[in-house]
């Protein structure tokens, strides 16, 4: 029988059953448009108020300060280009860091060209932003810090309340990419100085194609979609009624799990990192030992093309990811190894494996086994591995 291991949460998640069935009315019974006048499209006004305010409790916000929009990608460039224009008269200068999601770093690029200046700052070996050098990296023209939360391929997560209390004392706004930490991580906006945040329902269980931008009162900001008046006229089109049902129930329960959830996915992680760390030869660990999200485990593997490894993982029924090729199909190792200073070399051999708290130890020791095997079997056929071999053997 052929298994099936999904570990790629980190790309998607599977939408809850119970997600599912909280959506179901709102395409099938009450389909009315919330911005109807009659009685029959109340219903879906009030879906949406009840998912705002779910949604506004879990971080600490208020319900005017939740913005629902398609998901992580357009609160990444809501935030970023919408704010830059909006405070273009103080200054052009923002700051972001050299391990960010695309969503963030490719808008960057887009406002550079529009005459903004991007300072991306550095990471350390870990992964972790360094403070001294965002300090330092603070002018009199700088409108905007955009760090993430978490980051999306090595887990590590950012001290996101030394940086929000950096950008208070100096008057600059900030945004968090909290995409992979929404759901998985405690974020209360007020304690972490949160100005803006991007969340998106797919990354916590819940459905694709809606996530949400906190936009703290008194920030300035210009709409995103020009059209009707939905989301305080700064976000128009007809709301996705189904798809805000789904994420508020989806944050519901991520909420009420999350503790129970995280403990057990970090016995998991860690179990899978220390079985493979002693039973593999030749291996690292990407990312914080301990500071970063409960479910992700990424290695690299010394001698091994990781595109190899991921279709014979999938030979054995199991689901990963690379850093090695982006999703461009380009063969240039990942931002965000070689931000944390792998070698090209190494930073090809990554495995990104994100785990979800419905899996189990037994998961886990099948997954250790295959990847034993795996690697024997692909540096068994790798010249440089022989000649590595060879030249120890001297
Ligand atoms: C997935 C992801 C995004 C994009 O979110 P979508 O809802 O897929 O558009 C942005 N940032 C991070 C860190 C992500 O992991």
């Amino acid at each position: 029988m052929k298994r099936f291991i999904y570990l790629d949460n980190a790309a998607t998640t599977k939408t809850r059953p119970e997600v599912v069935d909280a959506m179901m009315p709102y395409f099938t019974e009450f389909y009315g448009n919330p911005s109807s006048v009659y009685e029959f499209s109340n219903e879906s006004k009030k879906a949406i108020n009840r998912s705002r305010e779910t949604i506004a409790d879990a971080i600490g916000a208020k319900t005017n300060e939740i913005y629902f929009t398609a998901g992580g990608t357009e609160s990444d460039n809501w935030a970023l280009a919408a704010t830059a224009e909006a405070y273009q008269a103080k200054g052009n200068h923002i700051i972001t860091s050299k391990i960010e999601h695309h969503a963030v770093l490719h808008t960057c690029e887009y406002l550079e060209k529009r005459g903004f200046e991007v300072t991306y700052l550095d990471v350390d070996e870990n992964g972790v932003i360094k403070i001294d050098e965002l300090k330092k990296a603070i002018r009199p023209t700088t409108i905007l810090i955009s760090i993430m939360f978490a980051n999306n391929e090595i887990g590590t997560i950012e001290p996101v309340k030394e940086i929000g209390e950096i950008a208070k004392e100096h008057g600059i706004i900030f945004h968090t990419d909290a995409v992979q930490a929404f759901g998985h991580v405690p974020i209360n906006v007020d304690e972490y100085h949160i100005d803006m945040m991007s969340a998106s329902g797919h990354k916590l269980n819940g459905p694709k194609g809606i996530g949400f931008l906190y936009i703290r009162t008194g920030i300035k900001t210009r709409s995103f979609m020009h059209g009707g008046a939905q989301e305080r006229k700064r976000r128009g089109g007809t709301e996705n009624v189904p798809g805000i049902v789904g994420f508020g129930k989806a944050v519901e329960i991520a909420m009420n799990t999350l503790e129970e959830r995280t403990k057990k996915e970090s016995e998991l992680r860690d179990y899978l990192m220390k079985r493979v760390m002693a039973e593999v030869p030749y291996v690292r660990i990407n990312g914080h030992r301990t500071n970063r999200l409960s479910n992700n485990v990424n290695f690299a593997f010394q001698f091994i093309e990781g595109e190899s490894l991921l279709i014979m993982l999938d030979m054995d029924g199991i689901c990963g990811s690379s850093g090695s090729a982006c999703t461009s199909g380009s063969l240039d190792p990942s931002h965000v190894l070689l931000a944390i200073g792998l070698p090209h070399e190494i930073a090809h051999g990554s495995l990104r494996l994100t785990l979800n708290s419905d899996n189990t130890m037994e998961e886990m020791d099948y997954v250790v086994e295959s990847i034993k095997k795996i690697v024997e079997k692909l540096r068994s056929m790798s010249p440089l591995y022989e000649d590595f071999v060879k030249r120890q053997n001297r």
